[in-house]
């Protein structure tokens, strides 16, 4: 059987537990971590995209540039 520690108190519960037995503290979901890493992602994602298309730009830029240089 599937068991972690309790964010709380550290005592073994079971991995599917909405709240500890223990301490009685509730427990976040497998669910919303799993859909906070997914906007983690997103949001990578969407820098990455911002990154490399301000490069691409820049790029761009430099080569006209160097293109009015030369004439
Ligand atoms: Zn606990």
């Amino acid at each position: 059987m599937s068991s972690r520690p309790c964010p709380f108190c550290g005592e073994k519960i079971k991995k599917a537990a909405i709240f500890c037995r223990f301490c009685r503290h509730e427990l976040p979901s497998a669910a919303s971590g799993k859909k906070n890493h997914l906007g983690l992602i997103s949001a990578l994602t969407a820098t990455a995209i911002i990154v490399s298309g301000s490069a691409f730009l820049i790029s761009e830029f430099l080569k006209e540039r160097r293109h009015w240089i030369d004439e």
